[in-house]
């Protein structure tokens, strides 16, 4: 079943309310949805979630990469041999794992609807089902943090997770507010976006174990492993990393400095779903677990992610797909949605979602496909 077309298209979809971070403030959550066509007339579907001011990369960017590059390079092969797409990929652009993993996930939508099976049942089998949810706080108001966490519980969420990073005083007050409001059953876990330095960075954690929090996520920059191995050591707090992962070599580096006690695998910014299984067994073979973190995603990019999560051999509970829940419409035809804070495996063949064209029409209608003169590329 030969590759015949391969197309991008750049979704913005709108959040019900602002959502902010160390790295900066988002309203709409970029995507380049990617749609694969095949010579026996199966479509399917992927997709590259961004945000430039963590991942380096725009939807644009995104989009150029898989037209320009990545899609004339599968064309005609088969979409099934996703080790030699991946290889192909490879040889032709280097690096952009967001790009690669929507081309991937469309592959692997494509090959598993033409078997008439969940993605899940073709990657190992799920190990688990319904999976538990998380839902986010970020940074915002000491009242409006502890509002949003009294509305999680009350909705069934026993998952928290709340963005620090900018301000380390006012961070140990959010997190106390939000412990206070949902009492010690509740599981918190904190993401710092890389936004403190170290001696910030020591001087939060450290007072943020009377929390007991699940861990506290990348305190410090991507390529700082010798300071998470000095906050790893002084602290009981789990530390987790995140922007430190992206391939497998990463997992290697990370582990060997002691930087982190817990590993976070998302499906676009670690390459597709392979890359992702990759990622965890290497995991699994120096005794780290792993959690399933999100990039605010579709329904496309969330369901591709649900598969996954179901078969990764070490995923701690609590998956990070909030964009379900922020969005204001989603471009698939039925949404995916928690109930008591559980996500239900999606049971459709393929990524287990049917998309919506004409909502990817208007999402992606009139929106500038490539950077304009001097925009970046
Ligand atoms: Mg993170």
């Amino acid at each position: 079943m030969k590759i015949v077309k391969v197309e991008a298209f750049p979704v913005s979809l709108p959040l019900k309310k602002p959502f902010t971070i160390a790295l900066g403030t988002m309203t709409h959550s970029p995507h380049a949805v990617v749609r694969i066509t095949t010579d026996e007339g199966v479509v399917g579907y992927g997709e590259a979630s961004t945000w430039h001011v963590v991942y380096g990369y725009d939807q644009h960017e995104l989009v150029w990469a898989i037209e320009q590059y990545l899609g004339p390079a599968v064309m005609g092969m088969d979409v099934s041999d996703i080790e030699a797409i991946l290889a192909r990929m490879d040889m032709v652009l280097p690096k952009n794992l967001m790009a690669k993993a929507g081309v991937e996930i469309a592959c692997q939508d494509a090959r598993t609807k033409a078997l008439g099976a969940p993605l899940s049942q073709v990657i190992g089998g799920p190990l688990r089902y319904p999976i538990e949810a998380i839902e986010a706080i970020d940074i915002v108001p000491l009242e409006e943090a502890s509002r949003m966490a009294a509305g999680y519980v009350e909705n069934g969420f026993r998952y928290i997770k709340i963005k620090i990073g900018l301000d380390w005083k006012e961070d140990v007050e959010r997190v106390r507010v939000v412990r206070e409001t949902v009492g010690p059953e509740v599981q918190i876990r904190v993401d710092g976006n890389q936004g403190y330095d170290r001696a910030s960075a020591m001087k939060a954690c450290q007072v943020m174990e009377q929390f007991e929090l699940q861990w506290i996520e990348q305190p410090l920059p991507d390529w700082d492993l010798e300071g998470l191995a000095l906050l790893a050591e002084a602290l009981w707090t789990p530390i987790a990393v995140d922007e430190s992962i992206y391939g497998i070599h990463d997992v290697y580096k990370v582990v060997k400095a002691k930087a982190a006690d817990v590993i976070n695998i998302k499906v676009p910014k670690c390459g597709g779903i392979s890359p992702s299984l990759k990622i965890a067994h290497a995991a699994v073979s120096m005794g780290v677990p792993c959690f399933l973190g999100g990039c605010i995603e579709t329904g496309v990019g969330a369901a591709a992610a649900l598969q996954f999560g179901a078969c990764a051999p070490n995923l701690v509970k609590g998956v990070e797909l909030i964009g379900s829940g922020a969005f204001t419409d989603d471009i698939i035809t039925e949404p995916l949605i928690t109930d008591h804070g559980m996500f239900s495996l999606p049971q459709k063949t393929g990524i287990g979602v049917e998309v919506d064209e004409a909502k990817l029409e208007r999402y992606s209608k009139g929106k500038t496909k490539y950077p304009k003169k001097g925009g970046g590329l």
